[in-house]
């Protein structure tokens, strides 16, 4: 069994884990990673066989500080350390060409090395002092939604890693954005807290856009860069499907107060059909909606569906916040269908509903 442990106490121990070659869990702002030393090929071996994790499928390496990333990098491009200067510590993780003391089994086979300094003082002091860079993935089971408390991880991991070191629930509950500077223009991998929006007015010049994100994978002639996007992600067991209007999609969530009421209740009242449905096969459904539709289920809540309310639409970071936690409860619960209404995509909202595409699988249903 490994040892939680709160706060800054567990530091020295926890680095003397890491220089020994173990592993150990770490709070982050955006969710729990899964550290080991990331110059070492074995600690990263020994990461993918405790997340179940295909080793073609690259780690974030974690540091305290700029000056950390420099030999870890064969070339650091200007635009990159404006991008650091920016935005670090933070949710932003950037992919720059590696140098040879970074281990392809860190890599995943690739020449290029994703780095991250995340903002979060426990692990801070953590990675400062191990004296050494941190590769960590989510640290979760490949697959499920990632930890956003120690209790996921140990949930997920118990057994299998040396140490958690617990610092709460986290604070963006989603994943790192990665921007990919190791190319002539500037690729954004996967969506996080900073936007597209962000990074083009950090950088003065445009930020294109992986093609896989919007396609949500693998399809036919689209390869996402990130090889992590390919997977399955963020999954909740039940079978999950968003829902939305035609009207809705076609304006881009750019509608007046009028229409957004009208389709609330159109999303709402075909949800409320499909819970029926199910309740009648004898299925377990959870529901998730925001602060501003919570009162459209009360119908469905009178019934035996579970519904969870993310937070505010006006605010996705209050939503990305609570997702994950939310996906694995309706798991606990044993739910078997999830229904969740969709939402704009401006904003922090891409991030959001990255995630929320992929743990339906892609899965949509459009109310007329
Ligand atoms: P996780 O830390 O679990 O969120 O996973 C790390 C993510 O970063 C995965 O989606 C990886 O595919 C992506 N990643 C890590 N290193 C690279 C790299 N060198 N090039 C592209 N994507 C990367
Ligand atoms: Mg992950």
């Amino acid at each position: 069994m490994e040892t939680i442990v709160k706060g800054m106490e567990g530091i020295e121990q926890a680095a003397e884990i890491i220089r020994k070659g173990g592993l150990v869990a770490f709070p982050t702002e955006t969710v729990y990673g899964l550290g080991g030393n990331a110059l070492d090929p074995e600690a990263s071996r020994k990461i993918y066989a405790a997340k179940g994790r295909p080793s073609d499928n690259p780690l974030i390496v974690h540091v305290s500080c700029i000056d950390e990333v420099k030999p870890l990098v064969s070339e650091l491009p200007g635009d990159a350390e404006k991008l650091m200067e920016a935005f670090w510590p933070g949710p932003l993780t950037i992919i720059m060409p590696k140098s040879d003391i970074v281990p392809y089994e860190t890599t995943g086979g690739l020449d290029t090395v994703a780095v991250r300094c995340p903002e979060n003082r426990v692990t801070l002091a953590f990675i400062k002092e191990s004296g050494l860079p941190i590769a960590g993935p989510s640290a979760n089971t490949s697959g499920k939604p990632s930890p956003t408390e120690a209790m996921h991880v140990k949930h997920d991991l118990d057994g299998k890693i040396d140490m958690i070191l617990d610092d709460g629930p986290v604070g963006i509950g989603v994943e790192s954005t990665i921007i990919d500077m190791s190319g002539e223009v500037p690729t954004l991998l996967r969506p996080g807290a900073i936007t597209i929006e962000d990074l083009t007015d950090a950088l003065g010049r445009k930020v294109e856009i992986d093609p896989a994100i919007i396609a949500g994978g693998v399809s036919e002639g689209i390869h996402p860069k990130a090889p992590g996007m390919k997977y399955r992600h963020y999954a909740p067991n039940a079978r999950m499907s968003l829902v939305t209007t035609r009207l809705l999609k076609e304006k881009d969530y750019d509608v007046s107060l009028g229409e957004r009421l009208e389709a609330d209740k159109q999303v709402a009242a075909l949800i409320n059909d499909l819970v029926k449905n199910d309740e009648e096969e004898g299925l377990k459904v959870g529901i998730i909606c925001c602060e501003e539709t919570r009162g459209c289920y009360t119908e469905a809540s009178d019934k035996k569906a579970e519904i969870k309310v993310l937070g505010h639409r006006s605010e996705p970071l209050s939503m990305t916040h609570e997702l994950f936690r939310v996906l694995r409860e309706f798991d606990d619960d044993k739910v078997e269908r999830i229904y969740a209404e969709s939402y704009s995509d401006k904003g922090v909202g891409f991030a959001l509903m990255n995630r929320m595409r992929k743990a339906a699988g892609m899965n949509e249903i459009i109310a007329d």
